[in-house]
């Protein structure tokens, strides 16, 4: 940006309606040089638009000076998305949170991109419907975030994930022009389906300025259960019995013996700590199917070894189940200061092999390996907890990682269910989708922002990119 940086100021304080939303001042930039994974990248300005002709006016201005412009939500991007790696304008949208209207005789939402996506699912309740999507990070991210990433969540297994709600979206194009993909028809094939391009594209192809979502009746009642494993083995044989049992549930979780433990250090919560896993299950529907689903859950888990079935008696009773879940993250980073995420997906029936793959890591680069996630559809969350400061332990960790990934991709999985690429995953694209199959995407990239402004540094790796877990 250099020497334009003032003439480009000034152009976007005209172009914003509220000088106050477009931020200059290095204390305020320093706020957005961050995500939740690794690696400090301040913006040279931040602009916070809250409405489309202004996100117009912003891309119009980035593209006439060849600046990057990256689109952020609540920056709680696990692989580096929202970071302004080249510099440039960060488009703030957590502002951008004043339109959430439910069309309850079409079943859908139409929402501005700073939405808070519970507050979603929140509003559809009202009505008697659901918005199923719901990351861990539901209470704090953005659907616009949620959108760029494709996010998901354990109810993924059974309603799928962000892609599968979008009917259509509104977006601004690299050189300003405004798109509407979709609409609100349940059906849509008119010629090549751009919104689920744009779902998942982490802001390098567009930027969503609004989306049309698709709502869901909600289930008349829900019924948990946790289930105790000695052998972890068995927990990834247990959810192939229970699905080919032709039972669908709702959620389905897992916590290893590591996140069992530091659960217990933290919350004291009655977990028996000498089991290899927990599954925590989750039934939805109509009572008395359930009733009966459940019963069938519990003997399809003792039939592969599992110890123990607890099937919660009420609702306060399966809050405190899940309780165990939701406590993990909170509860291993006190173990070590630093989180490395991970999210790389296997098919379902690869899971046990999966676990001894992982079990085998722990033990090579003596590593804390901590398993938890959506194991329901093959999304585990394998967690390192490292400290950053230990610079051999940071390599044995970097390591560790690589090969974590190379063991998803050999099963046939992928480098990421729900995270994204962003910086984080890049180097290790063409591993999974060979030389042509990268330079296809690469291709797509090209045609739609071919001056490579939006969200630069993201999802395709730079020459000589290499993996390293920075923090500087
Ligand atoms: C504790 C914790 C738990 C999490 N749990 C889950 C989980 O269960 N499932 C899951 O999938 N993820 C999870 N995440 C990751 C993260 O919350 C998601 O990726 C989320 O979708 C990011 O939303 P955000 O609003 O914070 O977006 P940001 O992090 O700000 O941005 C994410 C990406 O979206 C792009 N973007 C943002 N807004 C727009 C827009 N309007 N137009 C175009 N591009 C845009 C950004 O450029 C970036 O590439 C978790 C993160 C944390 C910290």
């Amino acid at each position: 940006m250099g020497d334009h940086r003032n003439e480009i100021i000034q152009k976007l304080m005209e172009v914003v309606s509220d000088s106050a939303r477009v931020l200059t001042k290095m204390e305020d930039l320093y706020s957005f040089s961050f995500d939740a994974s690794f690696g400090v990248y301040r913006p040279d300005i931040v602009c916070q638009p809250m409405a489309t002709e202004e996100v117009v006016d912003i891309i119009k201005i980035a593209s006439k000076y060849a600046v990057p412009i990256v689109a952020r939500g609540r920056g709680t991007s696990l692989s580096g998305g929202p970071l302004p790696v080249k510099g440039g304008i960060v488009l703030d949208f957590s502002l951008w949170n004043t339109k959430l209207e439910i069309d309850p005789d079409n079943l859908v939402a139409v929402v501005s991109p700073g939405v808070i996506t519970s507050h979603i699912n929140d509003k559809a309740g009202e009505f008697g419907l659901m918005y199923p999507p719901d990351p861990s990070s539901a209470h704090v991210s953005t659907i616009g975030g949620n959108l760029a990433e494709n996010a998901g969540g354990p109810r993924g297994l059974k309603y799928g994930v962000t892609k599968d709600y979008v009917l259509g979206l509104e977006i601004v194009t690299a050189d300003g022009k405004v798109i509407r993909t979709g609409g609100k028809t349940v059906k849509n094939v008119t010629g090549y389906d751009l919104t689920k391009l744009i779902v998942g594209s982490e802001g390098t192809l567009c930027v969503i300025t609004e989306a049309t979502l698709c709502l869901v009746p909600k289930p008349l009642a829900t019924k948990t259960a946790m289930v105790l494993f000695d052998e972890i083995i068995d927990s990834g044989r247990a959810i192939s019995k229970v699905l080919s049992a032709g039972i669908l549930p709702s959620k389905m979780e897992i916590m290893d013996q590591h996140s069992i433990i530091a659960v217990e250090e933290y919350a004291v919560l009655g977990l028996p700590i000498d089991v290899e896993a927990i599954l925590l299950i989750e039934l939805d529907g109509h009572p008395l199917a359930i009733e009966e689903e459940m019963s069938r859950v519990a003997d399809a888990c003792m039939a592969v070894g599992a110890r123990h079935v607890q099937v919660a008696q009420d609702n306060e009773e399966a809050e405190r189940l899940w309780q165990a879940r939701r406590l993990v993250s909170p509860a291993i980073v006190r173990v070590k200061p630093t989180k490395i995420s991970e999210d790389a997906t296997i098919p379902r029936s690869e899971i046990p092999a999966m676990f001894q793959r992982l079990k085998e890591i722990r033990e090579k680069y003596n590593v804390h390996l901590v398993v938890f996630g959506h194991a329901g559809d093959g999304n585990l969350h394998p967690n390192i907890i490292a400290d950053q400061r230990d610079v051999e332990e940071m390599s044995r960790v970097e390591q560790a990682v690589e090969e974590i990934f190379e063991a998803a991709v050999q099963l046939g999985g992928t480098l990421s269910g729900e995270h994204g690429i962003g910086t984080m995953k890049s180097p290790f694209m063409e591993m999974e989708l060979g030389e042509d199959g990268l330079h296809l995407m690469k291709m797509v990239k090209e045609a739609w922002d071919p001056q490579n402004i939006l969200n630069p540094g993201k999802i395709f790796p730079e020459p000589g990119q290499r993996f390293e877990l920075r923090n500087d």
